[in-house]
């Protein structure tokens, strides 16, 4: 593991040739990952497998790729987004043309090419066996990696200091989340490194901390539903409510999916109902 903002996991085979999982935010976190792999392995970089399409995760991809020629496997859907990263802020912009303050390297990374897209359970990579753990709900098809006893388990569990800076984490998919919280524990492991934090030798603490976050957000959207009002207004009150610090453009759109992500699964659920009149998208509790 090369520790960092985000951890890049090392698989090292022993001809020395190894695979990052993941590579961080940008150039300079993977000429970190670049020199370790060579100075303290002695080894180089043949492959990168890729957890999911968050710019902080495969940010580094396009510079590990320019100077090894690694290969690039990335989760089905999210893939779309490492080929054409400027995905990531207009989903987050409402779908549309992000202005400049999120074009920045957290939401802009460099475009990474993508030779195998994972779409099974299994995978042999450079004499390595992996297994394939969905993850979705973090993303749209996040990817967990067991290897040998350990797994490299992304952002399914994000660690204390994390959860306090954010408050609200940023989700795509509510039910598929929770889904991903329940399989994520069922894996059978030595350790797990997550893709913030120190590694875990027990995923439950942090997997039951993050749970318990995400009903929380639910039970108060209910809450602030209580009459009829728009996913801004809700957004806003929950914002508030949980004291996270929005006060520019990427920390707030940031969120802005994530309220859309609880309102489509509460509304699944049957918790709220949904309305559009007079120019106006609204929802309440049922
Ligand atoms: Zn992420």
């Amino acid at each position: 593991m090369i520790p960092g903002g985000v951890n890049i996991g090392v698989l090292r085979a022993d001809d020395g040739k190894c695979v990052l999982i993941d590579t961080g935010l940008h150039e300079t976190s993977a000429k970190k990952a670049l020199k370790a792999v060579r100075e303290e392995l002695h080894g180089e970089v043949v492959a990168i497998l890729t957890t999911h399409a968050h710019a902080d995760h495969f940010g580094g991809n396009a510079t590990v790729v320019k100077r090894t020629g690694a290969r690039v496997y990335a989760p089905a859907f999210d893939e779309a987004v490492l080929r054409y990263p400027l995905l990531q802020p207009a989903l987050l912009f409402a779908g549309a043309d992000p202005p400049a303050s999120m074009r920045g390297s957290f939401m802009l990374a460099d475009a990474s090419p993508v030779d195998e897209v994972i779409t099974g359970s299994h995978l042999s990579v450079n004499g390595f066996e992996i297994d394939v753990v969905s993850l979705a709900g973090h993303s749209p098809n996040q990817l967990g990696f067991l290897v040998e006893g350990v797994f490299f388990c992304a952002d399914i569990v994000l660690p204390k200091s994390v959860l306090e800076k954010y408050r609200i984490p940023y989700l795509f998919s509510v039910r598929d989340h929770l889904a991903s919280l329940d399989r994520c524990s069922e894996v059978e492991c030595a350790m797990a490194m997550p893709g913030h934090g120190p590694l875990l030798e027990s995923i439950e603490p942090l997997r039951d901390l993050n749970r318990a976050l995400v009903n929380e957000v639910a039970t108060r959207a209910i809450e602030f539903a209580a009459e009829w009002v728009t996913a801004e207004v809700l957004l806003t009150r929950l914002l508030r409510h949980f004291g996270a610090t929005a006060s520019d453009a990427p920390s707030y759109y940031l969120l802005h999916p994530t309220v859309f992500a609880f309102l489509s699964f509460l509304l699944d659920e049957g918790k709220l109902q949904h309305d559009v009149r007079d120019g106006e998208s609204l929802w309440k509790v049922k």
